[in-house]
C-alpha cells in the first residue's frame, strides 16, 4: 500500500505549538510518519510577513530540530513568484504520479477560507485535505453551498485517507490550541511572556534577532 504523504504549509511568521502541536497529534491518530512543512512566500497583494524568508526558515529550522515527524521544505520560499498552494500541490501530484495518496494538512480556518482559494476544486483532485481543530471558528461553512461541497468531499475513514490518492476532507479530532502568530507578535511587541506559545529555541532566536519589535 502507498504511504500517505502531507504537507503542511503556511506563513509561520513565527511557527508556533498552535502548529506543531496539533500536528504532532494528528500524526499519531491517523498513524502519518512524516509531515513535510513548506513555509511560502507571500503574495504581493497580502501582507507581508514581518520576518524575512531566511527568518522564517531557521525558525522551522530550529522548531523541527528534535521533532522528528517534520521535515522542511524551501521550495516555495526560492521562488520569487507568489505561492499559490493549488500550483505547489498540483506539482507535488505530478511528481508523486496518479495513485500516490497524499494529503494537505489546514486549520479550520483556511477550511472555512478553502472556497475563496485560487482553483480550489483542483487542489481535491491532487490531494485530500486534513483539518485540524482550531479554537474560535465556526464548524459549518459560511454558507449552503459550500457545506453541501464540504459534505460531499468528508470522509471519517481513515482508511480511505491512506488508500485513495486524493478527494476526501477529513476533519480531525485534533486538540485545541487558542495561538496565532498574530497573537505572538502583538505580545512581543508588548514585552508579554509566550513561553507556552512557542519552542524556547524559537523564542531565543526571534529575541537575537530583535524581531517583532
Ligand atoms: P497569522 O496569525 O499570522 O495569520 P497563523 O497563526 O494563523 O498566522 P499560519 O502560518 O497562517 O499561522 O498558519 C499555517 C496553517 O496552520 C494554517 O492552515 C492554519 O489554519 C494552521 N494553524 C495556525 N494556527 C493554528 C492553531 N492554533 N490550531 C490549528 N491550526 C492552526
Amino acid at each position: 500500500m502507498d504511504q500517505l504523504q502531507a504537507l503542511f504549509g503556511g506563513t509561520f511568521d513565527p511557527v508556533h505549538y498552535g502548529h506543531l502541536l496539533p500536528v504532532e497529534a494528528l500524526a499519531e491518530a491517523i498513524n502519518l510518519s512524516r509531515v513535510i512543512i513548506m513555509p511560502n512566500n507571500v503574495p504581493p497583494h497580502r501582507p507581508q510577513p514581518e520576518a524575512s524568508s531566511q527568518q522564517r526558515k531557521a525558525m522551522l529550522a530550529l522548531a523541527i530540530a528534535d521533532r522528528p515527524l517534520f521535515t522542511l521544505d524551501e521550495r516555495e520560499l526560492q521562488r520569487d513568484t507568489p505561492s499559490y498552494s493549488a500550483e505547489t500541490l498540483e506539482a507535488w501530484r505530478q511528481e508523486s504520479g496518479p495513485a500516490r495518496p497524499l494529503a494537505f494538512i489546514i486549520g479550520q480556518d483556511s477550511l472555512l477560507n478553502f472556497p475563496t482559494w485560487y482553483r480550489y476544486d483542483s487542489i481535491l483532485s491532487a490531494c485530500h485535505l486534513i483539518v485540524c481543530r482550531r479554537p474560535g471558528y465556526a464548524l459549518a461553512m459560511r454558507d449552503a453551498t459550500q457545506q453541501r461541497w464540504l459534505e460531499q468531499h468528508l470522509t471519517t475513514d481513515v482508511q480511505a485517507l491512506h488508500t485513495l490518492p486524493a478527494g476526501k476532507i477529513f476533519l480531525a479530532q485534533t486538540p485545541w490550541f487558542d495561538i496565532s502568530a498574530t497573537q505572538i507578535r502583538q505580545r512581543l511587541r508588548e514585552n508579554h511572556a509566550c513561553d507556552d506559545l512557542l519552542p524556547p529555541a524559537v523564542l531565543d532566536y526571534i529575541m537575537q534577532q530583535g524581531l517583532y519589535r
